[in-house]
């Protein structure tokens, strides 16, 4: 393997991005005069008129589309105003680019197996100020935005919080001029759609590409072979007769980069986010089509697509599955080889590797990173173990998400010899090196090797990723206070003794202010600007605490309230197109939207809603409606497609909706609604549109959350137990705006050794709802039977028996204090002005000052 690769062009051996300073001017020199003054005079020019955009547009439709007027449809219109938006943003890129490479500044690499986007196009116009503009014209030329945007199909490639995270990461990345890029893999099948047939969820391929990609760049020129399986020997080297170890690789495939420009808002800082595709090394494997064997040549190339080709759809757990490790191999050392290529273009001295390079594992998924570069660096740059290793540390950092076991990585060793023998070999001399100086350090504790070795002893034996990823990195952070300090206490409390509580720190999660509340929320966004006399709100938003001056306004408590009922007639809408189902926006509406989880209760939400259909049955017509306030229950997301209760979960929802929506005893007093096929286009709509959201999960579970804080920035109020960053804000908005209940996270391994041994009280709301279910209301009983026992009979590991009560009671007081409309308006006003802290740009800022050590890059060449 070569560093030194890069397509040869007109002039010059590497791609523009990629010259030093010194050969830049040497470039310019050697340009003739006539071709530096074409270049001056005809060099793309970005649109600045709705002129300029429209000749843009037609262009595309024209050229790039090959249509014309007669037959340009809204999906024409969406890729033609997107490819215009794309030139934009590509000659702001290069310019970010060439920047940053001159500069010699270090850049910041967030490697995430999931970057959970949404749609560009509308984010791109707002990042760039230049909606408005883009809306005149599209008017000009007879379209209509909102029908134009909705043609665009979400790149789903991720499952829920930790792939939505890295979005928000790489927007504020950018948005606050950090040098900074992204890598992933380009799935050509991102997260399933989910389709209800019967009440149950049917998976159906996601396959967003159908119509090309507007976005994407293919850098086709930018090829990296990756190697698996194979064999190690050990050969000496003539000159230095030194003994080398060197991995010859059985299989090939080739890496091939596709880049999106990531813009930022108010800035023209563009970063880029690098996704990679699998493809076979040869078109034909020549001997063997020769031979005339042409169906295994077709099958080993297929067998190299077959890498990027779908994202795994688990959330929140691990499966043990070949071509998984071999995504993360494939990926990491794509990825890797490319940073050390842009590194070696510098021309500095290893050492200094980790004064321009910080690498940031999102969860351990690229855990193999660490080892990679340790491979990189000794056998086949040459360096000693202990100088190469020292680099490796000050390069890493490390983000948990889970402290759940049945969420920890770890790789049977077999399996991972056979795919990675050499980087198996590093592993062992890692670990090796590690329980060597923890024998040094406590040579009494007999039980710490054992604990903290990145191999389990077990049988057979696993590779422990998570301990690999804190052995290999310098800082170990969690994503919310709890979180943090639970990952100290527990998995991670080894570590602690061994390296000190310095390590390990807490970079509580965030969302974008751009997508999440100007994107999703227009109206509000609005208002806000209006009152606060700017938009500083959208990079600073600690301004939004200026709202609280407002509280007072009842004009503006009024323009408040009337925003968020828009909103439930919008989500109305949605709800009515996806499932036929009519809700009255002047109700309340309750929604629980995300994986579903046994962990995030899911189960305990539907249990509640039918308890509250009985009781409204139990209740004297007359005497409902001073009872219950009317009420809509909406309930969506994916579950994992071999996770049977999540299923099950799924079906008891849409079973319990077809028969309280059906009974006209119950009429407008509650609805119950599944939203099918959640994803991040649908949540722009449904944060918005929602009073009171659940975040419910067992205590200690939910490492963060962050559609929490999506619902509260938008003036929405939560219900939720004392878990995640469920904790922080409701520090920050106050707990008079939170409805909180449940037991702690501290008191949870006790209630489940209860459990255990049989203390187990089932409370007599929840007894009601199971006999509901038990005499067959909401259908067959074997149905829901699993859901029902694995709370009665086996252990409750989640705890519904034990919190169910004050569950009840807290949406009791959700019921009362939804009756005050002017006193929930002015909690809903507080809690936007207090949500400052939890933007994405915040979380930048700590992790650029606390784990990267780096600053923004202002000004452009
Ligand atoms: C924000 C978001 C999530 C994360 O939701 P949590 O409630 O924090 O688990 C999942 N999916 C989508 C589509 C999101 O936008």
């Amino acid at each position: 393997m070569s560093f030194d690769s890069g397509s040869p062009r007109r002039f010059h051996k590497r791609s523009m991005t990629g010259f030093t300073p010194t050969e830049i001017k040497a470039i310019d020199q050697s340009i003739p005069i006539k071709a530096r003054e074409a270049w001056t005079k005809y060099s793309a020019r970005e649109f600045t008129t709705t002129d300029q955009l429209e000749e843009q547009f037609i262009n595309h439709v024209e050229t790039t589309l090959a249509r014309s007027m007669y037959n340009c449809d809204n999906l024409a219109a969406y890729q033609a105003l997107s490819s215009s938006i794309r030139d934009k943003l590509i000659l702001h890129w290069n310019k970010t680019q060439q920047m940053h490479t001159l500069r010699e500044v270090k850049r910041i690499y967030y490697l995430s197996l999931e970057f959970l986007m949404g749609r560009a196009l509308d984010n791109a116009m707002i990042n760039l100020g230049t909606k408005e503009l883009c809306s005149k014209s599209i008017d000009e030329l007879g379209f209509n935005l909102e029908d134009v945007l909705d043609i665009e199909p979400d790149a789903g490639l991720g499952n829920g919080g930790l792939g939505r995270l890295a979005a928000c990461f790489i927007d504020s990345m950018s948005t606050g001029n950090y040098p900074g890029w992204g890598y992933g893999l380009r799935y050509n099948y991102g997260i399933f759609s989910q389709k209800i047939v019967d009440g149950y969820q049917v998976e159906a391929p996601d396959y967003w590409l159908k119509y090309g990609n507007p976005w994407e760049i293919p850098r086709f020129e930018i090829q990296i072979p990756v190697d698996f399986y194979g064999y190690v020997s050990t050969i000496t080297d003539a000159k230095t007769g030194k003994v080398k170890k060197q991995w010859q690789g059985g299989e090939q495939v080739l890496a091939v980069a596709y880049d999106f420009p990531v813009p930022g808002y108010n800035t023209r800082n563009v970063n880029n986010l690098r996704l990679w595709s699998s493809q076979p090394t040869r078109e034909f494997d020549f001997q063997k089509f020769n031979e005339g064997d042409y169906d295994s040549s077709v099958a080993q190339q297929q067998r190299a697509e077959s890498i990027t080709a779908v994202l795994y759809p688990n959330d929140n757990f691990y499966q043990g599955k070949e071509l998984r490790l071999k995504q993360q191999y494939f990926w990491v050392a794509a990825s890797l080889h490319d940073i050390v290529r842009r590194f070696l273009k510098t021309k500095k001295k290893w050492s200094e590797f980790p004064d321009l390079v910080a690498i940031q594992l999102n969860d351990t998924h690229p855990t193999l990173a660490v080892v990679e570069l340790q491979r990189i660096l000794v056998d086949l740059e040459g360096l000693e173990w202990d100088a190469a290793w020292d680099i490796v540390t000050r390069t890493f950092g490390y983000t948990n998400h889970t402290v759940m076991q049945e969420a920890l990585e770890k790789w049977p060793l077999d399996l991972f010899g056979n795919l990675l023998p050499r980087h198996l070999e590093i592993i062992y001399a890692i670990n090796m090196n590690f329980l060597k100086m923890v024998a040094q350090k406590f040579p009494q504790d007999r039980d710490l090797p054992r604990n903290v070795s990145i191999i389990e002893e077990s049988d057979p034996k696993n590779i422990r990723m998570a301990n690999l990823a804190i052995i290999g990195s310098h800082k170990v952070n969690g994503v919310a206070e709890l979180h943090s300090e639970l990952i100290k206490t527990t998995i991670f409390k080894d570590f602690v003794k061994i390296y000190g509580a310095e390590k390990f720190t807490n970079v509580t999660n965030g969302i974008t202010p751009r997508r999440w509340l100007k994107q999703a929320n227009p109206e509000l966004s609005d208002l806000i600007q209006a009152k606060l006399g700017s938009d500083e709100y959208l990079t600073n938003t600690i301004k939004l605490k200026e709202l609280e001056k407002f509280i007072s306004d009842p004009e503006f408590r009024r323009s408040w309230a009337d925003i968020k009922f828009h909103n439930k007639q919008r989500l109305a809408k949605l709800i009515k197109k996806l499932t036929n189902i009519e809700v009255n926006p002047h109700n309340l509406f309750d929604v629980q939207v995300k994986r579903i989880h046994e962990y995030k209760r899911q189960q305990m939400n539907i249990f509640g809603v039918i308890y509250r259909y009985l009781q409204i049955k139990a209740t004297p017509a007359a005497e409902r409606a001073a009872k219950f306030y009317p009420r809509v229950s909406i309930i969506g997301g994916k579950a994992a497609p071999g996770y049977y209760a999540a299923k099950k979960i799924i079906k008891l929802v849409n079973s319990v909706a077809e028969v309280v929506n059906k009974d006209p005893e119950v009429g407008d007093l509650l609805k119950v609604v599944f939203i099918p096929d959640y994803n991040v286009s649908k949540a722009e709509i449904i944060c918005p549109g929602s009073d009171i959201s659940e975040h419910i999960s067992t205590a200690g579970t939910e490492a963060s959350g962050t559609s929490n804080m999506k619902f509260v920035l938008n003036g929405g109020l939560i219900i939720g137990t004392v878990d995640g960053a469920n904790v922080e804000i409701t520090r920050e908005v106050g707990e008079d705006q939170i409805f909180l209940f449940g037991n702690l996270a501290e008191d949870v391994d006790e209630l489940r050794q209860d459990h255990q041994i049989g203390k187990l009280e089932l409370p007599e709301s929840l007894s009601l709802a199971f006999d509901a279910i038990e005499k067959g209301t909401f259908g067959p009983y074997e149905e829901y039977q699993s859901l029902v026992e694995a709370i009665k009979y086996h252990g409750d590991y989640y705890l519904v028996s034990d919190d169910f009560e004050s569950y009840l009671e807290a949406q009791n007081s959700v019921d009362k204090e939804f009756r005050d409309t002017e006193n929930w308006t002015k909690k809903s006003i507080i809690c936007v002005a207090n949500m400052g802290f939890f933007s994405s740009d915040r979380c930048i800022q700590e992790y650029a000052e606390n784990i990267w050590n780096v600053e923004p890059v202002l000004d452009q060449v």
